[in-house]
């Protein structure tokens, strides 16, 4: 598969089941710094008018049987993998990804995703019904919660896009999407594609745009849930707006990863897995291994072997068949990133540039900052791009203060052939998954989400469909007695 280079496509927003093409956005590419589409540009007005189309569709769909939502999610999903070649060359055209990355994981791993959803569409159940008071017959429903909006962000867009949309749906609500602005391209087409594979029109809409249309769907009143994928800074400006009219919120934020390597680790297995877990995505990952804490015996060995390794990453064109790394997803972004290396620089740390990238397009190189002082900015905040920080510790106690030492707690790893010691400081560790002897592995039924600043709500898993339903209490009087009367109100009835 090789990059095309046809004159430019313009993307519409589809919303109601309809392509609209209000305004006109420029989409650049990563690899080039060209345009090589075009997108509509959404505005408030559009979020109303995609609300109004999710308030149609959503009865109908929630009252299908769970078979049939089943059977229409599992055809969205063939349909989707029909479309895949396509749907992989677009991503890392839009994205800068590796076309590896996208092939091997971001588009089917979405696809199973979905295909995951579907099934547990069938497996949606409250607590059986039982005589909590006497007399009467409780049961739990678990009901949509009716229009859910989902905001994503730029880094895994399609993938990011069927975590939302799948449960959302597979629940029985109708979703309004906004994709992050630099990158909607594959989730315009997903929602084109599930118009093709039968799916209602106005179930699924997604409206371009940045701030202003995120912010029309965080308060809009006909809008029950915000699902939020994207930095620790929006997510909380997103809580604000959403929380006059209470709307439910789930936030999957950022993440700083630790990486906690002990003495008695495999050190080959850790470094490859510090390469993997600290690249892939070209570190624009909210899980990527970024604070590597590395026992003081091995300390340099790790070092000398981790610079190996990122020597040999590829870094290029990332529709070559043999590139790791591809150029990170803006302008914008490459400029921050450069902006934490040349900090550190000034700062005297030891920062080790491994290889050369490309003139043009927005790439940077595999680093590593050297033991600087926890407190750093390259310790402390997101860099969001292919740089690891490798910092020495002592003992296991030191290593899980400083790893648990942050305001984020999305994921982490702990490496040791100690199976005593992998329980304690995978318990200790406070974040969302916890690997031992790797780093980065998900499932589809396994739930991700995190702890502290890293958000609230899980997404995957049937924790995910739960997040997207709410429970209710239906009480059945058994008893017919028409003098009604409950415990301490006995109206109609003597007190004792
Ligand atoms: P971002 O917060 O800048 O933007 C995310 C989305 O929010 C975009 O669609 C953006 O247009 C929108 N947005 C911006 N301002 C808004 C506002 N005021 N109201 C409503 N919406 C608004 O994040 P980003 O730079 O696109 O993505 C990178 C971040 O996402 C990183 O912090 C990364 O860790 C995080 N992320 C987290 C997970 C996770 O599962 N926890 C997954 C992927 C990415």
């Amino acid at each position: 598969m090789t990059a095309t280079t046809e004159k430019l496509i313009h993307y519409p927003m589809v919303i109601g089941g309809e392509k609209v093409s209000t305004g006109s956005e420029d989409i650049l590419e990563p690899a080039t710094g060209q345009v090589f589409a075009t997108v509509a540009l959404g505005s408030a007005a559009d979020v109303d008018r995609a609300v109004t189309a999710a308030k149609q569709a959503q009865p109908g769909w929630a009252a299908l049987s769970y078979g049939e939502r089943c059977a229409a999610l599992m055809k969205f999903a063939d349909a989707l993998e029909a479309h895949s070649e396509e749907l992989c060359e677009l991503e890392s055209r839009n994205a800068g990804k590796a076309l590896k990355l996208t092939v091997n994981g971001d588009i089917p791993f979405s696809i199973d995703n979905l295909r995951y959803f579907a099934s547990v569409a069938r497996r949606q159940e409250g607590a059986a019904a039982g005589e909590y008071v006497s007399g009467y017959t409780s049961m739990l429903r678990r009901e949509p919660i009716g229009i859910v909006g989902a905001i994503t962000p730029w880094n895994y867009p399609f993938m990011m896009a069927i975590w939302k949309i799948a449960p959302a749906i597979a629940a029985g609500n109708a979703i309004v999407l906004k994709p992050a602005p630099n990158t909607p391209i594959t989730t315009i087409r997903l929602a084109e594609i599930a118009l093709e594979a039968g799916l209602p029109e106005g179930l699924i809409n997604v409206v371009t745009g940045g701030v202003e249309v995120g912010e029309a769907i965080c308060t809009h009143p006909d809008i029950g849930m915000i699902s939020f994928t994207g930095s620790t800074r929006t997510g909380k400006r997103v809580a604000e707006l959403a929380s006059p009219l209470i709307k439910r919120v789930t936030l999957e934020l950022g993440g700083k990863a630790p990486f906690v390597v002990f003495a008695d680790a495999d050190i080959e297995a850790a470094a490859h897995g510090a390469i993997v877990g600290g690249f892939q995505n070209s570190g624009q990952d909210c899980t990527a291994a970024t604070r590597i804490y590395v026992q003081n015996d091995v300390f340099d060995q790790f070092v000398t072997r981790l610079t190996d390794l990122s020597k040999q990453m590829v870094v290029g064109d990332p529709f070559e068949a043999n590139t790791d790394i591809g150029p990170l997803s803006s302008q914008a972004q490459l400029n921050k990133v450069a902006g934490y290396v040349e900090e550190a620089k000034q700062q005297g740390y030891q920062v080790i540039t491994c290889g050369d990238v490309p003139s043009e397009g927005y790439y940077f190189p595999p680093t590593l900052i050297v033991d600087p002082p926890q407190t750093a900015s390259c310790v402390c905040e997101e860099i969001f791009g292919p740089v690891l920080v490798i910092k020495r510790f002592s003992t296991e106690e030191e290593a899980i203060e400083l790893a648990n030492d942050t305001p984020y707690g999305l994921a982490a790893s702990v490496w040791t052939l100690n199976v005593q010691r992998a329980m304690r400081v995978s318990k200790a560790l406070q974040a969302g998954t916890v690997w031992v002897n790797d780093h980065l592995p998900i499932a589809s039924e396994m739930p991700h989400g995190g702890f502290k600043m890293s958000g609230v709500g899980k997404d995957m898993s049937h924790y995910a469909l739960e997040e997207y339903t709410i429970v209710k209490h239906v009480v059945f009087d058994m008893t017919g007695d028409r003098r009604k009367g409950w415990h301490f109100m006995t109206f109609g009835k003597e007190g004792t």
